[in-house]
């Protein structure tokens, strides 16, 4: 996937393919036209190994932070999105965070929104928020027992089974390892 997503489709891939991992930040980053570090770094690579170019990332971002001024944005956030893309510093191209880096990594503190919702959520919250995507109880039960044994990438694969159901046969999946995988494997079902 190189440079063939648009700043304008992101909304809407987020929306029919990205894993709760990711939705969960768009959503955030909507809300409070901002996202930290953490959330940056995670959803930033994420978006960069979908086909979001650095030009387009660049517009994403900044269109995003509607708040910021252009000499803050310039000094504060577009170096570490070319960083990201190996443009600046060691001039590394990164990776985007797979699921046991992102469950195992540095959690989310008050105003995070990286992580993984499935190992970081509150149970209270996971719950709601599988109800909030008209997931049927007996499976919100199904993916909550599987949280409480910690087997949160098999939870996250629960999930997109559920939610992609109309394919059938054809939504049962691999294990989740990666939210790309998850990505790819959503969109492959829609074509
Ligand atoms: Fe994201 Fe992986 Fe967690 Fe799924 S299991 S929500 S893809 S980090």
């Amino acid at each position: 996937a190189g440079g063939t997503v648009r700043a304008s489709d992101v909304d809407q891939l987020i929306r029919q393919h990205a894993p709760l991992c990711m939705s969960n930040m768009h959503a955030s980053l909507r809300a409070d036209k901002h996202l930290r570090h953490g959330g940056r770094m995670q959803y930033g690579l994420f978006l960069k190994a979908i086909g979001l170019s650095v030009e387009e990332a660049l517009i994403f971002w900044r269109t995003a932070f509607t708040n910021h001024t252009d000499d803050k944005f310039q000094k504060e956030y577009s170096y570490n999105i070319r960083h990201n893309y190996g443009l600046e510093g060691k001039r590394v191209s990164y990776s985007a965070y797979n699921c046991m880096k992102i469950i195992s990594g540095n959690p989310p503190s008050t105003g995070d929104h990286h992580g993984c919702p499935f190992r970081h959520f509150s149970q209270g919250s996971l719950e709601s928020k599988l109800y909030s995507e008209r997931i049927g109880t007996v499976y919100v039960n199904e993916i909550m027992n599987l949280v409480r044994d910690r087997h949160y990438q098999v939870a996250c694969t629960r999930f997109f089974e559920v939610t992609h159901s109309q394919y059938g046969e054809n939504s049962k999946i691999d294990t989740i390892e990666h939210p790309n995988q998850y990505y790819e494997a959503s969109k492959r079902l829609a074509k």
